[in-house]
C-alpha cells in the first residue's frame, strides 16, 4: 500500500475548536500525524513560544524565504504574513506520516492547487448559535472582538463547498475519531494505490500466462 504519507489541511472558524482537536489527535496518534509550524510576521502571543506555535519571523526574513521557494504557500491575514515551510512538510511526508496543515481558506485553496492530492477538512461547531456561545464563553475577548469573529466566519462559511469533508465538532471524542477515520478511508483510496494496483495486475496475468 501507499508508502508516502498524505498531506491535510485543517481549516475552520476561529472558535470551531480545531486547535484542541489538533492537539488531541497528535497526542493519540503520535506515530502516525506531523503537525507543520508555520512562519509567522505577527508578534507571540502570552503563552506562545518560538518554533512550537509558530516560527516568529521578521517581515524582512519572510520576503527572504518567499524569494528562496522555501514556503508551499502563504498568505497575508489581518496585515501579517503566515506560510508554511517547505522543507518540514517535506521530510515528513518522505517518512510516511500525515502532514496536517493548519491554515485559513486561501492557503487552503493554493496548496490544493499546488498538490491536488491534499485532504481538504473544514471543522465546524453544529450551528451558528452554537459557534457564538463558545465565542462568548471563553469569556476573553470583548463583544466587538467576537462580531467580528462572526463576521469572519460568514465569509469563511463562503468557502466550505471547497473541501473535502465537513468535521462538525460536537464532542471533541467523537470528532477526533471522525477525523482518524476520514484520514484513513483516504489511504485507502484507489488513486492513492496505483502502484499496489499494478503489481496485483501484473502477478495476476504472471500467473495466468503460466497455466
Ligand atoms: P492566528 O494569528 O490566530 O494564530 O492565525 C490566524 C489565521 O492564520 C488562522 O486562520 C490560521 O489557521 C492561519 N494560518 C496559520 N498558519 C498559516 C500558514 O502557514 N498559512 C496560511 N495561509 N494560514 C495560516
Amino acid at each position: 500500500m501507499n508508502k508516502k504519507g498524505i498531506l491535510i489541511v485543517v481549516s475552520g472558524f476561529s472558535g470551531s475548536g480545531k486547535g484542541t482537536l489538533m492537539k488531541e489527535l497528535l497526542a493519540r496518534y503520535p506515530d502516525t500525524y506531523a503537525l507543520s509550524i508555520s512562519a509567522t510576521t505577527r508578534s507571540p502571543r502570552a503563552g506562545e513560544a518560538d518554533g512550537r506555535e509558530y516560527f516568529f519571523v521578521s517581515k524582512d526574513e519572510f520576503e527572504k524565504m518567499i524569494a528562496k521557494d522555501e514556503l508551499i504557500e502563504y498568505a497575508k491575514y489581518v496585515e501579517n504574513y503566515y506560510g508554511t515551510p517547505r522543507d518540514y512538510v517535506e521530510s515528513k511526508l518522505d517518512e510516511g506520516k500525515d502532514v496536517i496543515l493548519e491554515i485559513e481558506i486561501q492557503g487552503a485553496l493554493n496548496v490544493k492547487k499546488m498538490f491536488p492530492d491534499t485532504l481538504l477538512l473544514f471543522v465546524t461547531p453544529p450551528s451558528a448559535d452554537e459557534l457564538k456561545k463558545r465565542l462568548v464563553g471563553r469569556g476573553t475577548e470583548t463583544m466587538e472582538v467576537i462580531e467580528s469573529r462572526m463576521d469572519r466566519a460568514c465569509e469563511e462559511a463562503a468557502g466550505m463547498e471547497y473541501y473535502d469533508y465537513l468535521i462538525v465538532n460536537d464532542s471533541l471524542e467523537s470528532c477526533v475519531a471522525q477525523m482518524h477515520d476520514i484520514i484513513r478511508a483516504e489511504h485507502r483510496r484507489s488513486s492513492r494505490n496505483l502502484e499496489f494496483m499494478r503489481e496485483i495486475k501484473e502477478d495476476l496475468e504472471r500467473m495466468r500466462s503460466r497455466r
